[in-house]
C-alpha cells in the first residue's frame, strides 16, 4: 500500500494502525501488531493480533482480553498518540528520546510521513506553501519548531534504521 502522494497531508493517523512495529511483551524483539483499518465503519478491533516472528508470540486482542476479563471486569480502551499501539498498549518498536521528548512512529510508513511533513516544513519556511491539515496539523510543536527540523530529520532517518 504506497499512497504517498498529494494526499500525504490529510492522511489521518488511522491510516497507519493496520501494522505497527512494537516490543514484544513476551522476548522484547520487534513484533507486529496487526488491525482491520479504523477507518471501516465497524472495525473488528478484537481480531488485532500480535505476531512477533523471534519467539513465535501470536495473540489476538480477543485472546488477551478473555483472559484479562476473568480477573477484572473492564473493556479496551484504543489510545492514540501515545507511544504505544492503541489496541494492545505495547511499546512502539519505533521511537528514541529526543531533547526530552519522544519521537516515535507505529511503522516506517508512518516516519516516512513525518519526516515528509517536518521537510515540507523545511521547505515552506523557504517560501513554500502547504496547507496542512489532519495529524500533521497535530504534530507536537517541538518536532516543526524550525530550530529543531534539520535535528529531527536526521534523528527520523536514524530510527528507520532501527
Ligand atoms: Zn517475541
Amino acid at each position: 500500500m504506497k499512497t504517498r502522494t498529494k494526499h500525504t497531508y490529510r492522511t489521518p493517523i488511522y491510516h497507519f494502525t493496520k501494522n505497527i512495529l512494537v516490543v514484544c511483551p513476551n522476548c522484547e524483539g520487534k513484533a507486529l501488531v496487526r488491525a482491520e483499518s479504523l477507518t471501516e465503519p465497524k472495525p473488528e478491533i478484537s481480531k488485532a493480533k500480535i505476531i512477533c516472528t523471534s519467539c513465535g508470540y501470536n495473540k489476538t486482542l480477543e485472546n488477551i482480553l478473555k483472559r484479562k476479563a476473568e480477573k477484572q471486569k473492564s473493556g479496551n480502551v484504543l489510545i492514540f498518540g501515545a507511544p504505544v499501539d492503541p489496541f494492545f498498549h505495547l511499546p512502539v518498536w519505533l521511537q528514541a528520546e529526543f531533547s526530552g521528548e519522544v519521537l516515535w512512529a507505529y511503522n516506517l510508513e508512518h516516519l516516512d510521513f513525518l519526516a515528509a511533513h517536518v521537510g515540507a516544513k523545511l521547505r515552506e519556511r523557504n517560501g513554500f506553501q502547504f496547507n496542512v491539515k489532519s495529524i500533521g496539523a497535530r504534530l507536537p510543536r517541538w518536532m516543526t519548531a524550525a530550530h529543531n527540523r534539520e535535528a529531527i530529520l536526521k534523528a527520523l532517518t536514524k530510527l528507520k534504521e532501527k
